[in-house]
């Protein structure tokens, strides 16, 4: 009974780190649409974030769990998580995923047939479905990363209440929680936020409604209470699996910047000004410095 008590507050604790992802996608409801400058700036921002947290929070949080020593199983999971974007770009390269996306752009077509654009048309609607699977594919590419990615996460959650129930924690409902949990699940939480940001741009860019951005970013984080619970229930062997785990997270978010966010940044910010650099630069500022308190409260 206890235990089961126990796996619930875990599984809570993953649920609310869940929930701060839908967070991230919340000021798309004040805003109907960016500027380029400001695409350019949220890229930037959501770089600057994920950069830090992956090298100061993650890669931080491996070394100190693998004590001493040259931290094997940390660059592993590095490399795993390079090789799990690697491997999901050249993937998803070879699906089609035209079909999602037809529907919106089928009308396109029509639009550009009604303005009597004749000949041109299907090079319109081919290039207008060109871009609509480019869009669809960073998306499935982010999102599904993002979604792998968070499971370790949720295992450092779950890990985090090894010593619930014992003296010295805070109680909280009834609970004695530890205060390591606390952190864990707040810093989490925080570190969710602008992940969550990061899936609704993609999105917005595709028109999706706002709600649907909301679900996709709580989506990816969902293998965080599951993550969490499965850790807690077996908690020595997750310590042992955390080193790689944190890497591996580290590993797929610092990748899939470099290979999706700036690029698309760099994109997005050709026609601008210096092509977008002041807005890109001062959007990585401004992520890096935003999570400065977070990381050494
Ligand atoms: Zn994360």
């Amino acid at each position: 009974m206890e235990l089961i008590e126990n796996l619930v507050l875990v599984f809570v604790a993953g649920l609310v780190t869940a929930l701060a992802t839908g967070i991230g996608a919340l000021p798309f409801f004040f805003v109907d649409e960016f500027s380029d400058r400001w695409n350019v700036g949220l890229w930037g921002i959501a770089s600057g974030i994920m950069v830090t947290v992956s090298l100061f929070g993650l890669v931080d949080e491996g070394l100190a769990y693998a004590s001493g020593g040259f931290p094997t199983l940390m660059v592993g999971g590095l490399l795993a998580g390079v090789a799990l974007v690697t491997v999901s770009d050249r993937v998803l390269d070879g699906v089609d995923l035209g079909d999602v996306g037809h529907h919106d752009h089928d009308h396109d077509a029509t639009d550009v047939q009604t303005d009597g654009a004749g000949h041109d048309h299907d090079e319109v609607a081919l290039e207008a479905k060109a871009f609509a699977e480019g869009d669809l594919k960073k998306l499935v590419l982010i999102l599904g990363i993002l979604t792998v990615h968070s499971f370790p996460e949720g295992v450092a959650v779950g890990v985090s209440f090894a010593e619930l129930g014992l003296d010295g924690g805070l109680s909280i409902l009834g609970f004695s929680v530890p205060l390591l949990a606390v952190f864990m699940t707040i810093a989490i939480s925080i570190h969710n936020v602008p992940e969550g940001t990061a899936i609704a741009i993609p999105m917005q860019a595709m028109g999706l409604s706002n709600w649907r951005m909301v679900g996709a970013a709580v989506f990816s984080s969902l293998p965080q209470p599951i993550g969490a619970v499965i850790a807690f229930a077996f908690v020595s062997w997750a310590e042992a699996f955390l080193p790689f785990g944190f890497g591996f997270a580290a590993g797929a978010m610092v990748y899939l910047v470099a290979t999706e966010f700036i690029p698309e940044a760099l994109e997005t910010g050709a026609d601008l000004p210096n092509r977008g650099y002041p807005q890109l630069l001062a959007g990585l500022a401004a992520g890096v410095i935003s999570m400065i308190p977070v990381l050494y409260v």
